[in-house]
Parts: structure tokens; sequence; C-alpha cells
């Protein structure tokens, strides 16, 4: 050692400094367009180096006495300093969620729908086809199965079609579920999600009184939702489906008020379906959206599942298209936010909390291994029940790849989350297995879905390279990771500010 203090040997005192900043296990990403890099570690701690100190980090020259090592040994990415316990605790913080079992619970009460939508076929039948209704017994059935989850508390989802349009089944499903609630002692939450055009004071009572979160679609401003969704005239509505939705949303707000709630926290959200009308249009999408008091945003892109190949020619986009659109549109809400719009972006949210918070939000499609059937369960009208919503939207098309229950009214629950289909879905979705993606700096946020990759790739597994999924959340968080290491403190606030969620302790429905 005398010969290090000496400072004799050049040679072993580089030794000794290759020692103390010798990196640990990292994954790194050059950004595009930048000369920054992203290392991230295996437990989800992160930086971004300039290019320089990239170098000198991977080549075990760091200067010890930089700002740059002290962030790199406080994150955990010097060997010599490396907290195993540290790191032991952070994923098993963000992986919670795995011990629980299926939380989201979706139920299909009817394909029937009086919209038609431009990217909605498999999901949707005529108003006439009473015979896609869910009846009492599936419902009952349904309900029951869904309350055998391992999971303290669920969430049921009415889905469509519109559930509106068989609202005698939904209100069977809120009492049942109340009743469960109380013999099995889970919390429960119901949700819905409708266009609204059905809706009536009536309907509206009953689901403020049994705590229905209310859900709608909006495409973007009046005349692209017209043109994407066709409500057929009716006395009630001057056929137009934005002014039926826009009425609602504003009343539903409105009765939340009334009964006291804060409207920071309670008012109607709804979907965005990116289309490719859209993408030039994502200002007046955004302005659309804060003009609903909408506060949450999911800039999603259009899914394959629910439309023929024709429409996809119309309606689909490139990728690169819709990142350079989620840029502009998520820019603009940011500087939205500087001037006192509080509104979010999910996406970014859901991929901030894991980065920033170092915990996982639970969202299904985002998470890895994926929800499907250890999370969620998607219940078909018919009673037949399949691990995921896109799954059931498969089998309208006539591929059962995904069915893991055909009957409801005789499922047995361990049958179904240990279905082998939900088995393979475990397997193929754990980013620990995939090629890339266990080369890749976003493996501790991201994920991938079974369900997306066999209808597009041919293969539950998937292709990294070729998924369109992929490269919406590598491109997502190439920009994240560009704004945590570039944007002014006010940014970064409202970046930060978007990891917290409140939960909306209202629609928590606890066994009395
Ligand atoms: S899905 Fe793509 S972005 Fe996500 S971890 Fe895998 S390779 Fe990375």
């Amino acid at each position: 050692m005398s010969h290090l203090s000496t400072h004799e040997d050049g040679a072993l005192l580089r030794n000794v400094a290759t020692d103390v900043s010798t990196p640990a296990f990292f994954r790194f990403r050059k950004l595009p367009e930048s000369d920054r890099v992203v290392v991230t570690n295996l437990e989800g701690n992160w930086a971004v180096l300039g290019s320089a100190d990239f170098r000198a980090f991977v080549s075990g020259t760091l200067d010890p006495s930089s700002a740059t090592y002290a962030t790199l040994r406080e994150r955990n990415f010097l060997k010599a300093h490396h907290d195993v316990d540290a790191a032991r605790a952070r994923i098993e913080r963000r992986r919670q969620h795995l011990d629980r079992g299926p939380i989201l619970h979706m139920m299909i009460v009817t394909l029937r729908c009086n919209e038609t939508c431009v990217y909605c076929h498999a999901s949707r039948a005529d108003m006439d086809a009473v015979h896609t209704d869910m009846t009492p017994e599936i419902a009952d059935a349904s309900v029951d199965l869904a309350f055998q989850t391992t999971s303290p508390s669920l969430t049921i989802e009415f889905q469509g079609g519109e559930p509106l349009a068989n609202f005698p089944i939904v209100q069977r499903i809120c009492e049942r579920a109340k009743k469960k609630s109380q013999e099995t002692g889970k919390t429960v939450e119901l949700t819905m999600v409708s266009n609204l055009s059905l809706m009536d004071e009536e309907k509206l009572a009953y689901l403020l009184e049994h705590k229905v979160q209310i859900c709608t679609s909006i495409d973007g401003p009046h005349d692209l939702h017209d043109k994407q969704r066709k409500l057929p005239l009716a006395p009630t509505n001057e056929g137009s489906a934005y002014k039926v939705a826009e009425h609602w949303i504003r009343r539903i707000n409105e009765a939340y008020v009334t009964a006291g709630l804060d409207p920071n926290l309670y008012h109607v959200e709804a979907l965005l379906t990116t289309t490719r009308a859209s993408l030039e249009r994502w200002k007046e999408v955004v302005d659309t959206f804060a003009s609903l008091g909408v506060r949450s945003m999911f800039l999603r892109p259009i899914d394959p599942f629910g439309f023929a190949e024709k429409t996809a020619r119309v309606v689909e986009y490139p990728r690169s298209d819709y990142l350079a659109y989620y840029r502009q549109a998520t820019d603009y809400i940011l500087e939205k936010n500087k001037s006192g719009t509080q509104m979010l972006e999910r996406y970014a949210a859901i991929f901030l909390t894991k980065i920033l918070a170092g915990e996982d939000p639970n969202f299904l499609d985002i998470r890895s291994p994926e929800g499907a059937g250890i999370g969620a369960l998607a219940y078909n009208y018919d009673g037949s029940v399949f691990s995921s919503d896109e799954g059931r939207m498969l089998h309208e098309k006539g591929d059962d790849t995904f069915l893991v229950a055909p009957d409801v009214r005789t499922a047995r629950y361990r049958d179904v989350v240990g279905h082998p289909t939900v088995r393979a879905s475990v397997l193929a979705s754990n980013l620990d297995g995939q090629p890339d993606c266990v080369d890749c700096p976003y493996n501790p946020y991201c994920g991938t879905q079974t369900a997306h990759n066999h209808k597009t790739l041919g293969t539950i597994f998937g292709r990294m390279r070729e998924s369109s999924v992929c490269n919406v959340h590598k491109g997502i968080q190439d920009y994240l990771f560009e704004k945590l290491a570039t944007a002014d403190a006010e940014t970064l606030d409202t970046l930060h500010r978007w990891t917290t969620l409140r939960a909306r302790e209202h629609f928590l429905q606890r066994p009395e």
C-alpha cells in the first residue's frame, strides 16, 4: 500500500482507480440525436451521462472526487460500494403487485352499441343484436368468480359494446358486487367506459348512488370526434356524438361538485384513440381535453384489435409519426401546466412513477410479466373468460388463443389463473427472458403484451425489433430521459408531480 500513497507506480495507481470506479451491473442506451447516454441498473436506478462521463464510467476511470462519481455511487452503480440489500428492497417494492392476483375484472355486458366508430368492429354489434347481452346467470357467475381473486381489492370495469345498452345487467352486477364485498371482506371499485349517448338522469342517479366511476371516449375536437364516431340522429342528440358526450361530461362533473367531492380529484376522464387524422391536430386534441376539464390524457396509439385490414389503411400510421405527435402533444401539456392548467399524460405518469418514485402503478399492459390472467380477466357476454380484453377481441374474430374458461358458470378459479395460456403469457412477457429487453436500459420500467405480439408478429414472445409496442415504449422513455436531463426546474417539478397518485377514496367501496 505504501506504493499507492507515495504515487510511485502509475500503473498500480491506475489499477487502484479502476477498483473504486469499476461499474457494477448496468445497461445503457445512447439517446437519439444527443450525445447523452442513459444508464440504469437492475433495480431501476438511473443516470443520464454525457459521453465523456459515460466513457470514464465504463472504463472504470471516473474521478472519485467528481459529482458524477458521487451520483453513481449513491445510485448503486459502483462495484466497490454496491449495496445488495438496497437493490433487493427496490426490486421488491416495484414488484409488490405480483403477490396480489387479478385486480381488474372487465365485464363485457353487451356487444350492442349505438355508435359506429371507424376503428371498432370486433367489439360491437348493432342495437338489435340482443343475443349479445349478458344474461343474469352469466353476470352472477362472473361476479362470483371475480371475487375469488386472491387480491384484497378489485375493480370491476363495465365494458361493451356500450354498457348502458344493457343497463339492467350493470345494475345487477353493482348490487351483487356490493353483496360479495360484504361476504368476502374485499374492497371493490366499479368503473364504466361509456360513450354516454344512452345516459339519462335516472341512470346517472343510479350510477352516482352506487359510486360507479364514469369514463368516456373523446377522439379530439368536435369535427374529428363526430367524423370518427357516428351517432344516428335521434330526438335527444342532434346526431352529434361529441355534443352528447360534452353535455354529460359537464353534467356528471357538476353532480360530483354537488355531492361535495373535490373537482380536482373527481371528474370524468376520457380515453383518446389516436388515429392518423389526430396526428397533425395534437394541439387541438390537447385543448379539447383541457376545455372538457379532463385532467389525465392518455396519448395511446391505435391498437390493431378492433378493425379490419382495409380500415387499417385509413386509421393506421408509422410509429415514428406517432412519436413525433407524442413529443409535441406532451411538450404542450407541460406548457399548459406552466400556465396553471393541471393535466398529465398517462404514459409519462406510468413510466415516471417507476423511474422517479421506484414504484409500479400496476398498469397491466406495461409491467413485467404482463397482467394477463395474473392481474386481469375479461368476462365475455356469452360466459367465456379471457386473460385480457385484447384476447377477448381476438375471439370475436375467431381466434381463441387467450380463452381461459369456456363457461364462467362452471369455471374454477384455480384452473383459470393457472391455465396453461396464463402460464405461457407470464413466461413470454417476462422481460428478463426476452432477447433485446435483457440488454435494454428500460427493462426495469417496461412491459410487453402477449396478445399484441400474437396478433402483430404471430408469436406471444414477439420480436422486439419489429414490435410497434416496443418502438413506442422506447421512444417515450427516450423522450422522458431527455427531459429529465435537460428540462428546467418547473418542468421537472411537474414531471415529479405526475408520479403522485391520489386514491379516489369516495369510489373505494369497503365492506361495512
Ligand atoms: S419492450 Fe423494447 S423498450 Fe421495453 S424493455 Fe424491451 S426492448 Fe426495451
